[in-house]
């Protein structure tokens, strides 16, 4: 049931990480799907083939007003004929671009207050909304849900055996758990929190993949938090878009490439690594740096 094709493998311009290891390059998750791009059909497209063979119509999932996952499950519903509703945190005077282009693609948005939007995981909440809405498959926000993880551990089957570590950004860390669950034990998976204090997430990983030396989680790359952005960081995706010609996202891979270059020049990485960065999509999220980037 996949809508999308198999995801290439760009190596990086040598200038970008010589002389300290050997190869740095991208999985290319960006480029598989304009809307349900990066990890996120990965997550979603066991939920969807569940929902489909029990005979659900409607999806309905959880998000704030810049979540990729919204419109990635509003697109991937709609591309398998079923109708979608979104649960969005907080109330929004103007829509933003992201919650615009989930009613493009048919996404019911219902907004609920910050206090509300707390209960997403309380079983009585959830059976309030499916009274309401009637027989509507629930999806965790993030898609954070085992079969999310089940489809995420395929991306790596896209992961060569030479590679010797692989880096992956982390929201809610169901693609980094998935992509764990299914590597090699000679390969180390690094995960990027580009949230403030997201130290608390190496718990919650925890929880889901025994802890190892082989996955680490680092939270100092996080730009004064979730979703902000400064010039530093602009003129970062810049100049990582000048040589290598791969655009970045401001909340996710943006900020795990500074890390990776930072961690790369620290000679963090043995001379003879060779490193692959998931490139987990988000571009959409630019919508508002827009006119500062040059891509
Ligand atoms: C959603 C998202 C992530 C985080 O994925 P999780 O599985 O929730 O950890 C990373 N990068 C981008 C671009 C995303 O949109």
């Amino acid at each position: 049931m996949d809508i999308i094709p198999d995801p290439r493998i760009q190596p990086l311009e040598p200038e970008w990480y010589q002389p300290f290891v050997q190869e740095v390059s991208m999985l290319r998750l960006d480029e598989v799907h304009p809307v349900v791009s990066g990890n996120k059909w990965y997550k979603l497209k066991h939920n969807i083939k569940d929902a489909t063979e029990e005979d659900y119509n409607t999806m309905l999932t959880f998000g704030g007003g810049y979540s990729n996952h919204l419109v990635a499950t509003a697109a991937a519903a709609k591309a398998f004929g079923l109708g979608s509703i979104g649960i969005v945190r907080g109330v929004y005077d103007t829509l933003t671009p992201t919650l615009q282009l989930c009613l493009e693609f048919g996404m019911q948005l219902e907004f609920v207050s910050q206090e509300e939007y707390k209960q997403k995981e309380d079983q009585a909440w959830l059976q309030q909304l499916s009274a309401k809405y009637g027989k509507v498959f629930i999806v965790p926000e993030g898609g954070a849900n085992e079969r999310g993880r089940e489809g995420a551990a395929e991306i790596t089957g896209f992961i060569p055996a030479t590679y010797s570590h692989v880096c992956v950004s982390i929201g809610t860390g169901t693609t980094f758990e998935g992509i764990c669950t299914a590597l090699l034990s000679n390969q180390q998976i690094l995960g990027y929190v580009p949230m403030k204090g997201g130290r608390y997430l190496q718990d919650e990983i925890g929880k889901n993949v025994p802890p190892s030396d082989n996955w680490r989680l680092f939270d100092e790359w996080h730009f004064g938090g979730f979703g902000k952005v400064n010039s530093e960081l602009i003129t970062f995706m810049n100049g990582f878009y000048s040589i290598n010609h791969i655009p970045l996202d401001m909340v996710y891979t943006a900020k795990m490439m500074y890390g990776v270059q930072a961690q790369i020049r620290n000679q963090f990485f043995p001379p003879g690594g060779r490193i692959l960065c998931v490139h987990t999509g988000g571009l959409q999220g630019n919508t508002s740096i827009a006119d500062r980037l040059i891509y």
